[in-house]
């Protein structure tokens, strides 16, 4: 017989700022690597920069130049996470272990020339593997990497999950641990559905669709990377020690009809008014859209009456102030009214794999708004995913109705105990 195989266990844990907000969850976060570094697992940390420092360094740059250049602003805004890297490094150390702290280049991150939206390109992983072979917990800085020309480039908000899933699949971890102030993926968000319930595990698609319709538990970048190289990612709390959601392929067998549901309010609705409605007419006012590198979700446009036609979408608010002068010139060129801006709108969406054999989704989904007297602006659905947009004030009621209606409620109350009042009106205001 064959002596059994051991195989040592080999962990990516991704932190994020919450976690990381202050010395003493630093050290906390730091006990948790040693304890999995003591159980004999090979251990990588990926750390977010503390607290809202990443917010801070923004606020910093604009206050100098109300539009930083973007490889300056990368520059800075990669000190967030090499702080905590470093830190957090330091933290190891005191409790008796041989730790290295690695900023994006140290790691061998190579990445896009895209300052402020760069993907990865490529990991040489080398280093941090030697690290590791000798026994050390190795601290990388998330959100962040470097170009061939050696700039320094960031991922884009959220960054360092997608730093984790990447390095977690350069070097074959067994798992992506994903930490931070939620337990898990929920049906919906807790804290505006106190009746959710934690996932125990959810699908790729099913991730990505919710991630896209504004779940804010992982950056979408980080769940296309766990799907194509396969990564499991467990997202868990970072202050409890419960098993949270694991997001990896499932079953065909287990497909729920509504995993969950998502919303999003930063989004405006555009709709411009009385366009001629003759061919090309849509290409021109996406194709300046587009020039413009505005994001556009969804679009609709109305049957014609009179010759003309409203054209609606739907686009983040951020972009607004990049948009106005394109609607502007657009309006004028087409001859068309006028352009109205609404930014109360919200968007609310089902995701569920099961949608893909179960007809009539929609139509039950329908009609629980208009049971509940909500008037809908725009709809859009993909194989596994249904989005109304509604009147931002009836975001609430909505989601509460349709959590109910499609059997999701669970019998225990969410309760928010380990935020202080502060984290928790923050996290409230940026919701909003
Ligand atoms: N610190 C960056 C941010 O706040 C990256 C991250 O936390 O993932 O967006
Ligand atoms: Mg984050």
């Amino acid at each position: 017989m064959s002596p059994p195989l051991t195989t040592t266990p080999l962990i990516v844990a991704k932190f994020g700022g919450t976690s990381l907000a202050n010395p003493q969850r630093v050290r906390d976060m730091a006990a948790r690597l040693v304890a999995s570094h003591a159980q004999g697992a090979r251990v990588v940390a990926v750390v977010s920069a503390m607290g809202s420092s990443t917010d801070e360094l923004l606020k910093l740059a604009k206050s100098v130049n109300e539009n930083p250049p973007a490889r300056e602003l990368d520059r800075l805004l990669a000190t967030g996470e090499q702080i905590s890297m470093a830190v957090m490094a330091m933290a190891v150390e005191a409790l008796g272990v041989n730790a290295l702290s690695l900023s994006g280049r140290q790691a061998g991150i190579l990445t896009t020339g895209a300052f402020n939206k760069a993907r990865i390109a490529d990991i040489h992983a080398d280093r941090l593997m030697k690290a590791l072979d000798k026994g050390r917990i190795v601290i990388v800085a998330g959100f962040q990497g470097i170009t061939t020309d050696g700039d320094i480039t960031t991922l884009g908000r959220g960054g360092s999950d997608t730093t984790a899933v990447a390095i977690a699949a350069a070097i074959k971890a067994d798992v992506c641990e994903i930490y931070s102030d939620v337990e898990g993926v929920y049906t919906a968000d807790p804290r505006v559905v106190p009746h959710a319930c934690k996932l125990d595990t959810i699908s790729y698609d099913e991730m990505l669709e919710l991630a896209a319709a504004g779940s804010g538990v992982l950056q979408m970048r980080s769940v296309e990377v766990a799907r194509n190289f396969g990564v499991v990612i467990h997202c868990r709390s970072a202050f409890s020690d419960k098993p949270g959601t694991l997001v990896k392929e499932t079953s065909t067998m287990e497909q729920a009809i509504v995993s969950g549901i998502a919303y999003d309010n930063s989004e405006a609705k555009i709709t411009i008014r009385a366009v001629p409605d003759r061919v090309g007419i849509a290409a021109e006012v996406f194709g300046r859209v587009a020039e413009a590198n505005v994001n556009v979700d969804m679009i609709v446009q109305n049957i014609s009456e009179h010759g003309t036609t409203d054209i609606s979408f739907t686009t983040p608010i951020s972009e607004l102030r990049r948009l106005k002068p394109v609607l502007a010139a657009t309006v004028g060129r087409l001859g068309a009214r006028e352009y109205i801006i609404d930014e109360t709108i919200s968007k609310v969406s089902l995701v569920g794999a099961g949608m893909k054999s179960n007809p009539g989704i929609a139509a039950r989904v329908f009609r629980v708004l208009a049971d509940s007297g909500v008037n809908i602006n725009m709809i859009s659905t993909s194989a596994i995913r249904i989005s109304v947009v509604i009147e931002g004030d009836k975001t609430e009621q909505v989601l509460q109705s349709l959590h109910t209606a499609f059997g999701l409620d669970s019998d225990e109350l969410f309760e928010e105990t380990q935020l202080s009042g502060d984290e928790l009106a923050a996290k409230r205001a940026k919701g909003r």
